[in-house]
């Protein structure tokens, strides 16, 4: 066989740090406070919905765009922000948001164009251009008035004349930022003005904390035509393992999307659909108490995190918490990362995997704290021994 097999543009891509880290949290019995998952089931209703359309029948192809039942909870769902979809031709049920994203880049996006991603990105985003033949131009986050901001100067200068895209996550993983109005408007803006379609990543949209409130970047003026909002169900009823995510979109964008969508997987998940239908038809309360227990749990990771010494930066969403790790002596986050589990028994993740400019970001160190709280303090009482 010829060497290297892999394609030169996927070389970049052969592991993910969420499965290095995980294997090796495993390997050291550590804590993992590395990749996002969470330690306790959803809602006992979806799952008893589940267990119903699994010894109901439901074992055979849903159809292509997703079951009607559930394409219609997500336009209900939608609703909420004021934005109708209709289900027939606005809405697409994908395996998780990561083919939804994946397929949306590669039905709209190819060799020539560029696609703007804000820096940190979560790892599928730079596997997924790739995939579709376009560039990733990266857009960095800058800490200014106690968070991670948008630079919206930086975001101008980055759009060319070959910008196709844009892709924005918020809730941001992995800093926890939520984007303001204001950043959001910025954004819509650039895109009207420069005719650019919106990507957005909104997986986290329930988890935000204090008064912080999750906006769709499609209900602002001129962006519902341009923008492919993409969520799913793991994050919002602890069910990362099921893999059913949506899109929703005009009818021209949806059947882009699906044009590439039916050759990668065709449909998935067919028992578990019926149930996510159930899930945001009523489990939106289970939600809700989710939301405040993790914003609890937020607190209690991030004072045990500064109680070891590190720099806690603040976080406003998702299941992630960022700390500076260099009160304690160290220089490279992702240094520690390595030896975290053996040296302490914790994993966590390293920030400047998820960018193009790894010294601007190395001193920074992500952990995960969607766990129950004795696995929290757990981490925490071993982290204190890093001092
Ligand atoms: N986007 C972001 C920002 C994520 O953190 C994740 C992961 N958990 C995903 C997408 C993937 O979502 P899914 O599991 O629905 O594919
Ligand atoms: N989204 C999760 C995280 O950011 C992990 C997902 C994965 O393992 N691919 O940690």
């Amino acid at each position: 066989m010829r060497e290297p097999v892999l394609v030169p543009r996927l070389q970049p891509f052969t592991s993910t740090i969420f499965a290095e880290m995980t294997a090796l949290a495993v390997r050291h019995e550590a804590v993992n406070l590395g990749q996002g998952f969470p330690d306790t089931d959803g809602p006992a209703g979806m799952l008893e919905a589940a267990k119903n359309a699994l010894f109901g029948g439901a074992n055979q192809y849903p159809p292509g765009p997703g079951r009607p039942e559930l394409r219609a909870a997500i336009a209900r769902h939608r609703l909420r922000y004021g934005t109708a979809y209709d289900p027939d031709t606005e809405i697409l049920v994908t395996a998780g948001a990561t083919e939804a994203i994946a397929a949306s880049l590669i039905a709209l996006t190819q060799a020539g164009d560029e696609v703007i991603v804000i820096e940190p990105y979560y790892d599928s985003y730079a596997a997924a251009v790739a995939m579709a033949g376009a560039e990733r131009r990266v857009v960095g986050l800058v800490e200014r008035d106690g968070r991670f901001a948008l630079d919206v100067e930086s975001l101008r200068a980055a759009v060319t004349d070959r910008t196709r895209a844009i892709l924005i996550n918020s809730p941001h993983n992995p800093t926890g930022t939520v984007f303001t109005r204001a950043e959001l408007e910025a954004v819509a803006a650039l895109c009207v003005t420069h005719d650019l379609i919106a990507i957005t990543d909104e997986v986290y949209e329930h988890l935000v904390f204090d008064d912080a409130e999750h906006l769709p970047l499609a209900t602002l003026p001129g962006m519902r035509e341009r923008t492919v909002s993409i969520s799913s169900a793991g994050k919002t009823f602890n069910c990362t393992g099921w893999k059913i995510g949506w899109v929703c979109a005009s009818p021209e964008l949806v059947a882009a999307v699906k044009a590439a969508k039916q050759f990668i997987t065709f449909v998935s998940g067919g028992p578990l659909q019926p149930a996510v239908a159930h899930a945001l038809d009523h489990e939106l309360p289970w939600a809700e108490d989710l939301r405040t227990s993790l914003q609890d749990k937020r607190d209690r990771l991030a004072a045990g995190l500064a109680d070891a010494g590190f720099a806690v930066r603040p976080t406003a969403g998702t299941y992630f918490v960022c700390v500076d790790v260099r009160p304690l002596g160290f220089e490279d986050a992702a240094e520690l990362a390595w030896e975290l589990p053996e040296r302490v028994g914790v994993a966590a993740v390293p920030v400047k995997v998820f960018t193009d400019h790894p010294e601007e970001w190395k001193h920074l160190l992500r952990f995960a704290f969607c766990k129950r709280n004795e696995v929290i303090d757990e981490a925490v009482t071993r982290l204190r021994k890093l001092r």
